[in-house]
């Protein structure tokens, strides 16, 4: 059980969202795309020609004039407005179409029936959602990111509407926060408004060195710098952890992510020793084991039968993630397993994950995977009497409890990696320490 968050740990939250376009909350704005007549700049040129006499030199002089003229703003009658909103958890397109000032007939009876707008439908609390129209309300053009970071867009063409789907520019940023516990992880987390994903980031990251069952203290506290995905100023995504700092009854733990020099990406301690586990604690987040690694009843065969795996109860379509780096083997079914996959993780271990709803889009044998990727999501196909992610730790071909199994470690640094680690890691110290000392600061 150790490795498995207690349920305590466990968190479903409607609206987290929401939480990351708090200060978004307030704003509704509506502006006016005014017509600007550019300033005139008038070039008046004037030739002065004065005859003379034949015997005269003809003088012809060149005169450049500017005319400068006020700047004409008009505010024409036909002038579109842009508007935005963030989506609330429960809106439909119909209120949206009310708190976008959309008055446009044609526009809703596309949306619903066309074909191509069924993807309109994908509306994500939180995110921003942008529409242009004419001052009656006339549909020109509306956008929105949806979950999946992909831009939304309804265009205008003359009389026709169109749906267009395109990944979203994005630009990564580092974002840094720092928190004290006083009564829960969560509970310090939520207070400084960092996303769930990073959390859960955090306890994978320092789990092999802090309890976060049984060891946190009020006053641990942790400080952590990490990726975010912006697109058009939104907070797209969350990405992974670059650093972290986590005290724990006094004893400070750091880690640091490092790439380079034959090390596609892990995290070390200060010391270029490796920081964390190569295998993810459990295949699915946020979710409880229902049936741990022993000898049950089968509650469908209705017999004594070893359990040679991990049940982690979850609603059909939570994602599944790869438990680590590997090469997909199996990607199949049958009557007891139902839609399975399994991964092969170097020469010894493997991991098998069953009863899914879907596979993820393209999974196929002999693909690599990455830590983390989702490969599927959780069903109940198979033998089973309600959604959950049977998963298999096998090594060397049998399965194992991967619950109290030690788990493997990669290898430190070598002499040239350290000397590449090094200097990053002594900037990002720098950083950690100055943010812990804000943190501790405001303590006093
Ligand atoms: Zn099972």
């Amino acid at each position: 059980m150790k490795r498995i968050l207690p349920q305590s740990f466990t968190k479903v939250r409607a609206t987290s969202a929401l939480s990351t376009q708090a200060s978004w909350q307030k704003r509704h704005l509506a502006w006016l795309t005014a017509a600007v007549f550019l300033p005139l700049s008038l070039m008046v040129t004037a030739y002065g020609v004065v005859e003379y006499g034949p015997s005269e030199p003809v003088n012809v002089r060149q005169v450049t004039q500017q005319l400068i003229t006020p700047t004409i703003v008009s505010a024409q009658s036909d002038t579109p407005f842009w508007r935005e909103e963030i989506i609330q958890t429960g809106d439909g397109l119909g209120k949206l179409f009310n708190k976008l000032s959309i008055n446009d007939n044609q526009a809703w009876e596309f949306i619903r029936t066309d074909p191509s707008a069924k993807v309109l439908y994908e509306l994500s609390a939180g995110r921003l959602i942008r529409a242009q129209t004419t001052p009656d309300g006339r549909l020109l053009q509306m956008s929105y990111l949806n979950k999946a970071g992909n831009l939304i867009q309804v265009i205008r063409d003359g009389e026709q509407l169109r749906t267009q789907i395109a990944p979203a520019v994005t630009e990564k940023y580092t974002q840094q926060k720092s928190g004290t516990i006083s009564s829960s992880f969560y509970g310090a987390t939520d207070a400084i408004g960092l996303p769930d994903e990073v959390a859960q980031q955090l306890i994978e990251a320092f789990e092999q060195k802090v309890d976060f069952h049984n060891s946190l203290k009020a006053g641990d506290h942790f400080s952590v710098i990490y990726e975010v995905e912006k697109s058009g100023g939104e907070d797209l995504r969350t990405g992974r952890i670059l650093a972290a700092q986590f005290t724990n009854n006094g004893q400070k733990h750091e880690i640091y992510w490092f790439a380079g020099a034959g090390i596609e990406g892990a995290y070390f301690d200060q010391n270029g020793e490796t920081s964390g586990q190569s295998f993810l604690s459990s295949p699915v987040k946020f979710s409880r084991i229902s049936s741990g690694f022993s000898r049950r009843f089968h509650p469908v065969l209705f017999k004594w039968k070893s359990h040679k795996g991990v049940d982690y109860a979850a609603p059909t379509g939570t994602p599944i993630y790869s438990a680590a780096d590997g090469v997909v083997t199996r990607v199949t079914r049958d009557a007891g397993y139902g839609k399975f996959i399994e991964i092969k993780h170097g020469d010894q271990y493997s991991t098998l994950y069953a009863h899914l709803s879907a596979f993820a889009k393209g999974l196929k044998p002999g693909q690599s995977i990455k830590k983390g990727e989702v490969i599927g999501a959780v069903g109940r196909t198979g033998r089973v009497t309600g959604p959950h992610l049977h998963y298999e730790f096998k090594v060397k071909g049998t399965q194992v409890n991967p619950l109290t199994l030690k788990l493997p470690n990669s290898k430190p640094l070598n002499a040239t990696q350290l000397a590449q680690f090094k200097p990053q890691m002594l900037r990002t110290k720098q950083q950690l320490a100055l943010l812990s000392k804000v943190e501790l600061a405001k303590l006093d």
